[in-house]
C-alpha cells in the first residue's frame, strides 16, 4: 500500500461531523485531549458512523489549537486536514477495500481473481514504523487510522503490538471494528474500548430522510438497521435484488433458471440476500415478525406456513458456512446452482416447489 498523502488522508475526508446518535459518546470524551490515551479501539455494529466519530477524534487530536478534542476548523492542522494533506495522519485499511469498508465490500473484494488483499498485511504495518518514530512534522500529535481492525492478520496484529507496547509520545493509534470479538485478546487489551450505539428506527430514518434516500424504510430494514450501510446501496443492489425476489418469490421456483439468471451477480450479495431470507422465514415462523424484507410480508407468510423448520435452519446453516467460502469460489454458476438446488430442497420440505 502507498502511503502517499491521498491514499492516507481517506478518514480525514469522509464524512464529517459526529453523528447525532454519538453525541453522548462524544461529550463524555471530548475534554480528553491532555490524557488521550496512545491505542483506543472504536466499536460498534457496521454501517453506524465509526468512521465519522474517528474522524473526529483525528481532527481534535491535530488541531493545534484547540484544548479540547473539538477541533477549532480554522488552524493549519485542521485546514491540512480539511484538504486531506495532513503529513502527521495515517490512515492504514486493506489494499481492497473500497470507500465503504463493510464486510460485504471485503468480501466482494476476495471475489475478483489476482485480487488485491481483503486483509491489512504485516508489510502495511511495518510500513508504519519510520512514521511511528519519526518526529510530528507539525509538532502536535501523530495520529494513524486502522479499519477494520478485524482485518488485520496475525501477523500484522501481532506487529501492531509490538508498536503498541512503547509508542513515541503524542502518537495515537484508532482503529475501528464491528468485529472486536476477532482481535487478539492482547490487542483488545492494549486498547481503551470506546462502545459507539446504533440509532434508535426515528434517528436512523430521520439521517436517512435528511440525506435524500428514497425508500428510507425499505433501506433501512434491508440494512438490518445500519443507516450509513442503508445509504450506500446503489441502483444496481436493487436491481440485482428485484431480480433475485423475483424467482424466490415465483409461483413455481426453478433452481437452475434462478441460478443462470443470477450468474453474474456478486456471489456474496446473493449469499446475504438469502441469509436474509431465510432469517425472515425463521423469524415470521418463531416470533411473527419480518426483519429484513417487509415488502414480502405476505409472500413469506404464504410460504412459512408449508415449511418445515428443520429444513429452514439446516438451509441458514449451510448458507452461513457458504458466506465463508463464497468470496474464494472461482465457479460462480457452480456455486449459484447448488445454493438454489438446495433452496429447492427446502420448498420441497413442505407443500411449496
Ligand atoms: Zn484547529
Amino acid at each position: 500500500m502507498s502511503f502517499d498523502n491521498k491514499s492516507s488522508n481517506r478518514l480525514a475526508t469522509s464524512n464529517s461531523g459526529v453523528l447525532g446518535w454519538h453525541a453522548a459518546a462524544w461529550q463524555s470524551i471530548v475534554g480528553e485531549k491532555s490524557r488521550w490515551p496512545h491505542a483506543v479501539l472504536l466499536k460498534g455494529e457496521r454501517g453506524i458512523g465509526k468512521l465519522a466519530f474517528a474522524q473526529e477524534l483525528a481532527k481534535g487530536l491535530l488541531c493545534e489549537r484547540s484544548e479540547t478534542l473539538k477541533s477549532c476548523g480554522d488552524c493549519t492542522g485542521c485546514n491540512l486536514i480539511a484538504a486531506a494533506l495532513h503529513p502527521d495522519f495515517r490512515d492504514v485499511v486493506p489494499a481492497a477495500a473500497s470507500p465503504e469498508i463493510d464486510e460485504i465490500a471485503l468480501d466482494r473484494a476476495r471475489d475478483k481473481a489476482k485480487k488485491p488483499s481483503a486483509l491489512i498485511l504485516i508489510e502495511q504495518i511495518r510500513e508504519l514504523t519510520d512514521y511511528v518514530n519519526i518526529r510530528s512534522q507539525r509538532d502536535v500529535g501523530k495520529v494513524i487510522a486502522l479499519y477494520p481492525a478485524e482485518s488485520l492478520n496475525v501477523n500484522a496484529a501481532n506487529a501492531l503490538l509490538k508498536m503498541l507496547e512503547e509508542p513515541p509520545p503524542r502518537t495515537y493509534f484508532l482503529l475501528i471494528t464491528h468485529g472486536a470479538q476477532k482481535l487478539l485478546p492482547t490487542l483488545l487489551s492494549r486498547c481503551r474500548q470506546i462502545a459507539l450505539p446504533a440509532p434508535d428506527r426515528q434517528q436512523a430514518l430521520g439521517w436517512l430522510a435528511a440525506h435524500g434516500i428514497r425508500q428510507p424504510e425499505l433501506s433501512l430494514a434491508q440494512a438490518g438497521g445500519a443507516p450509513l450501510q442503508a445509504a450506500g446501496f446503489d441502483g444496481d443492489y436493487w436491481v440485482q435484488r428485484a431480480s433475485l425476489l423475483a424467482h424466490l418469490t415465483a409461483p413455481r421456483f426453478d433452481p437452475l433458471a434462478t441460478a443462470e439468471a443470477l450468474r453474474r451477480h456478486e456471489m456474496v450479495c446473493t449469499v446475504d440476500w438469502l441469509q436474509k431470507w431465510v432469517f425472515d422465514l425463521i423469524f415470521l415462523k418463531v416470533v411473527g415478525k419480518i426483519r429484513y424484507y417487509p415488502d414480502c410480508g405476505e409472500v413469506l407468510s404464504k410460504l412459512v406456513n408449508g415449511l418445515d423448520s428443520r429444513e429452514m435452519i439446516r438451509f441458514s446453516k449451510e448458507l452461513s458456512d457458504q458466506r465463508e467460502v463464497a468470496g474464494h469460489s472461482l465457479n460462480a454458476q457452480l456455486f449459484t446452482e447448488q445454493l438454489m438446488l438446495s433452496y429447492s430442497h427446502l420448498l420441497r420440505s413442505g407443500r411449496y416447489g
